[in-house]
């Protein structure tokens, strides 16, 4: 028997007009970047997604076909997302950072038609244009006054977005289709081979922002300021555009202004109250606070996962009134999975327990579900101590990759393999000990990099640090420590060695530590460890 209630489909367009119709006035600021503010609404944003909707139309996009953008956390790109998906077509966010020719390699396997770009990537967007076949047309993001330069081959229209939205009728109505037609695409990073392709839907992207804005989640209420500092070409900003007008909520977005001193500018005076973003972007805004003596004075929360959260961030945002929401997932989950807030078990820990257990990635949210298998996919044992590789499957878990077929796809029960070596402990806590291509083993058995990095970080002089495997004749691998002192400060090896006098088992100390300027990152801001083993991986041969 059919249950006899009403079906809608779970749309993209569904979110922004509701902001517009119940949270019409709430705020939309960005930063733009000549660092001027510009301020808008919901009910500005979805009247002009709607003009956007329509000009899209005109220059021939249809449902289904991919749509590209390369730009900032903005209010245009904000409009971009909702009617891109809105009309049916697919919103491919292609995160500039990407090496150019992992760029031309994602736009060509995505069969990118058109392409919206802000004005500081137009040399890129100008290289890459002649090698991109499918390209017909490339939007700058600006109006008619600020049109620079720029070479496109012939066959590529060039246009002005607000050219365009000028001469667009506003009397656009969004589509009702299938909610499992897809809205987003977002490509990872690459950092073990190239960018694979992980295709949201409408169902997939609009369940994921109702489970984040659940209260032990981001759980947004209509009163918060939300400063996403996650790029919104990155796994479509952690659902921060969607969960955020969902709730009606503030959205406060930073443009390219993501460091410390412009960040902690931007929060007060924007008074978020909530911001979520890599850890680097939060030991950045620690450091500019340390360095100036400033305070937080309105922000109450922050997401972070990416990369694991170190003690000091928590520690140190701690002691600005803040509280840390340590989250762990990948652009492949869309991204959120599991999140670290309290249990009626968990919630009156001793401090050092405490603090133990805010370091792990945290339990997985209504509507996923994780486990830790060993090499022959037996699950293992949720009791803190089992390393596995962690699987998760739910509603917005990828079941496989665009153009990729059967290659890295989940198992017929949607268990999708992460790549990430993890613990679960008996309150489904999960721990990441690694990424799988990351851990270190030494004589067979498993050493945790997160575990060293985040110890070597609580050093007063180190501003950053990463643990690889280095080649070792007698153990194969052994950890290799590298850090970045803090500015004007010198770190001396022994003193961070004895840091790990105590935390760890003494075969987990690192074999020798390497004092270095600066340490790559990728282009998610995560530590590149392939690029570190590269040049490192031999270190302690010589
Ligand atoms: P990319 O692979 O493009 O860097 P993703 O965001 O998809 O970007 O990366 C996902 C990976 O990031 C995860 O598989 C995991 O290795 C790592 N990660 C995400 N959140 C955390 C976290 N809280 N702690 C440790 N590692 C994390």
């Amino acid at each position: 028997m059919l249950g006899l209630m009403q079906q809608h489909p779970l749309l993209l367009s569904t979110i922004i007009t509701h902001a517009a119709r119940h949270h019409g006035r709430a705020e939309v600021v960005s930063k733009l970047p000549d660092g001027s503010l510009h301020r808008t609404d919901y009910a500005t944003v979805e009247g002009r997604s709607r003009r956007l909707a329509r000009v899209l139309q005109q220059l021939g996009v249809g449902m289904g076909d991919r749509v590209a953008t390369m730009a900032w956390n903005g209010y245009r790109h904000l409009e971009l997302y909702y009617a891109i998906s809105g009309m049916g077509a697919v919103c491919h966010t292609v995160n500039p950072r990407l090496a150019p020719e992992d760029i031309l390699y994602i736009m060509n396997d995505a069969v990118d038609e058109v392409l919206f770009v802000d004005l500081s990537f137009i040399r890129l967007a100008e290289a890459l244009a002649p090698r991109v076949p499918g390209l017909r047309a490339v939007v700058l993001m600006c109006d008619a006054a600020e049109m620079p330069e720029i070479a496109l081959p012939a066959g590529v229209a060039l246009h002005c977005y607000e050219g365009l939205m000028e001469a667009a009728g506003d009397n656009y109505a969004w589509p009702r289709f299938d909610e499992n037609t897809a809205s987003a695409l977002c490509y990872t990073s690459g950092t073990t081979g190239r960018p694979k392709g992980v295709l949201y839907s409408h169902r997939s992207s609009m369940l994921h922002a109702y489970a984040a804005n659940m209260a032990d989640f981001f759980g947004f209420r209509a009163t918060d300021r939300v400063l996403p500092a996650a790029s919104m070409f990155h796994a479509c900003g952690w659902a921060m555009p969607y969960c955020a007008p969902m709730a009606g909520a503030a959205l406060v977005l930073p443009g390219r202004h993501l460091d410390g001193a412009s960040l902690v500018q931007f929060l007060n005076e924007e008074r978020v109250t909530f911001a979520a973003g890599v850890p680097t972007i939060w030991l950045g805004v620690l450091q500019h606070l340390q360095a100036t003596g400033g305070r937080l004075a309105t922000l109450r929360r922050v997401g972070s996962g990416g990369s694991a959260v170190p003690r000091v961030m928590i520690e140190g945002l701690g002691a600005q009134g803040v509280e840390v929401l340590h989250a762990w997932g990948m652009t492949e989950t869309s991204p959120l999975v599991t999140l670290n807030a309290p249990k009626p078990t968990t919630a009156n820990l001793p401090p050092e327990k405490a603090m133990r257990l805010r370091l792990k990635q945290g339990r997985a949210v209504c509507g996923t579900d994780i486990r830790i298998v060993d090499p022959e996919g037996r699950e293992l044992p949720w009791d803190g101590m089992a390393f596995g590789d962690l699987e998760a499957r739910g509603h917005w878990v990828c079941q496989e990759y665009l153009n990729r077929g059967p290659e890295g796809a989940a198992d017929a029960e949607g268990w999708f393999h992460t790549g990430d070596v993890a613990t679960i402990d008996p309150e489904g806590y999960a721990e990441m000990v690694d990424r799988s291509k990351d851990v270190i083993k030494s004589g067979g058995e498993w050493i945790s990099s997160i575990a060293l990095e985040n110890i070597a970080v609580s050093h007063p002089d180190v501003a950053e640090a990463a643990i690889i495997a280095a080649r070792h004749p007698k153990w194969m691998e052994r950890p290799l420590l590298l850090v970045v002192p803090k500015p004007g400060r010198s770190v001396v090896a022994e003193s961070v060695l004895a840091l790990y006098d105590g935390p760890v088992a003494r075969w987990w100390l690192p074999d020798a530590v390497v004092v270095v300027d600066a340490l790559p990152h990728t282009a998610t801001g995560k530590l590149n460890k392939l690029a570190l083993r590269e040049e490192f991986a031999d270190y302690l041969l010589r």
